[in-house]
């Protein structure tokens, strides 16, 4: 499993979502925890659930990770039907409690519980009619603007409000909604974001990703389509397509990073791709190395698969400590090279005088890689070469991933072979764009924004983005 914590120089993902509905009594925070627990990889700065018991919505959300902030569930019975949960990160300032999910409100349509994935890239527009229009807005999540949305339309029926909301919010949304009896899952008419669902013995499961599934021994059924909602309830369960169809665009970074190695979506396996990336980088390789070592855990399913297409043995040059909690972890920049090494070990036997190909999934900033490189060099690798498993990352997400700014990304500032220069490795390269389309079979369906600058469609609040 990927961990990202603020040591690391990688992207930030912003939420993952968990919804459950039972034909019969279960204890359902107990039963949200796991597939929360799972999804830890997709946010860690906060965690929630709301369930429905006799008729009352409960909601528990605070700052922290699930296991500490959940683990109580674990020994209490509270049976019902039916809850949601959500994972969250929160970058510069958003890591307030008032922005943990879900969110939950009495309206004039019933109960309505949310938790979402994505971002709305509009949300800076709809925030200022709304407010304009008298809404008092208490956080600085788009989540709760969307909950404003549904409250307000004039729509009588759920399903026309919902779909209403959805008219007004471009972006990326993979939601999970309560409301009264009934979940409610949705996910944008691009399908930015993962969101699947399985069923076992009368039990609903939908998850952002299939690892949240596998936890509960719930059988994968398929993902939802893009601008597909699905509502169920003890009555069963019914579909709308609610919005046209468009081109897909699902988040080729989820298949890079994001999303765990052992969950399917997007029609792949999260690892066929990751090893399929490795043997790409591999076919235009023409530097002989000695061996293959990854930067674990980012870099290493795309190593393997450069080892096995290159010829050359896999080794780990790098250790991993798996316990470094946020503690001591201080994102500032004096601090940064300690951090590194509190989480990254060079093992010595692995690469003293030889030529390391070293692999990894990107480059933001590349604070972590001159570390790293230097670590290396020091416990005596003769060369060492940088292979990234995507292209240049050159321009911000607006759909629910958090890059720094264009200018804090090293790949707008040098070349690949000045970047060698800056973090001291003997040569840097990059997955090309076209090599990358060939680790899945429908290329045409995904996102290469951050790569390419050029964006599903036109971008309203590029300045304004707002963190879920
Ligand atoms: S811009 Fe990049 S990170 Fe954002 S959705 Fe597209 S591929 Fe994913």
């Amino acid at each position: 499993m990927t961990n990202k914590t603020e040591s690391s120089d990688h992207f930030k993902h912003f939420c993952g979502v968990a919804g459950i509905i039972s034909d019969y009594e279960v204890n359902i925070p107990e039963m949200l925890f796991y597939p929360l627990f799972a999804l830890q990889h997709r946010g860690q700065e906060s965690c929630g659930i709301s369930y429905k018991r006799h008729g009352r919505v409960t909601t528990y959300k605070h700052l922290g990770m699930v296991s500490s902030v959940l683990s109580h569930y674990l020994k209490e019975q509270h049976p019902s039907f039916l809850g949601i949960g959500h994972v969250r990160y929160s970058t510069h300032g958003g890591n307030k409690l008032e922005n943990a999910q879900p969110v939950f409100a009495s309206t004039n349509k019933g109960e309505i519980a949310l938790a979402h994935n994505g971002n709305i890239s509009n949300s800076e527009a709809i925030r200022t009619r709304l407010m304009d229009e008298g809404s008092i807005v208490q956080s600085t999540s788009d989540t709760e603007l969307m909950l404003h949305l549904i409250a307000r339309s004039r729509k009588k029926d759920i399903v026309d409000a919902l779909v209403e909301t959805f008219n007004q919010c471009e972006g990326a949304y993979s939601l999970v909604i309560m409301h009264e009896d009934t979940l409610i899952a949705v996910r944008d008419p691009h399908g930015f974001r993962p969101l699947v669902y399985g069923k076992k013995d009368g039990m609903t499961a939908f998850t952002s990703e299939t690892c949240a599934l596998d936890v509960l021994d719930i059988p994968f059924v398929r993902e939802l389509e893009p601008g597909e909602m699905m509502l169920r309830n003890r009555s069963g369960s019914t579909t709308v397509q609610f919005a046209k169809s468009t081109r897909k665009s699902q988040c080729m970074f989820e298949l890079i990073y994001f999303s765990r190695p052992d969950s399917f979506h997007f029609g792949v396996s999260v690892h066929q791709a990751r090893k399929k990336l490795g043997e790409l980088i591999a076919e235009a390789e023409d530097i002989d190395c000695d061996i293959v070592c990854p930067v674990p855990d980012s870099g290493n399913i795309a190593a393997i698969g450069y080892s096995v297409a290159a010829g050359k043995p896999f080794d780990l040059g790098l250790t991993r400590n798996h316990y470094t909690g946020r503690t001591f972890i201080q994102p500032i920049p004096e601090q940064r090279e300690f951090n590194v090494r509190m989480k990254l070990h060079p093992i010595a036997a692995a690469i003293k005088g030889k030529k390391v190909m070293l692999i990894d999934d990107s480059l933001v900033r590349g604070t972590t890689s001159q570390t790293i490189v230097k670590m290396l060099r020091d416990a005596g690798a003769k060369e060492i070469h940088l292979r990234l498993s995507s292209p240049e990352i050159k321009s911000p997400c607006y759909f629910g991933i958090d890059i720094p700014t264009r200018e804090e990304l090293i790949s707008n500032r040098l070349t690949p072979s000045q970047i060698a220069s800056h973090i001291g490795a003997d040569s840097v390269r990059f997955l090309g764009i076209d090599s990358l389309k060939r680790c899945v079979s429908n290329p045409g369906d995904f996102c290469y924004s951050c790569f390419t600058g050029s964006y599903p469609f036109d971008i309203k609040d590029p300045a304004k983005r707002r963190k879920n």
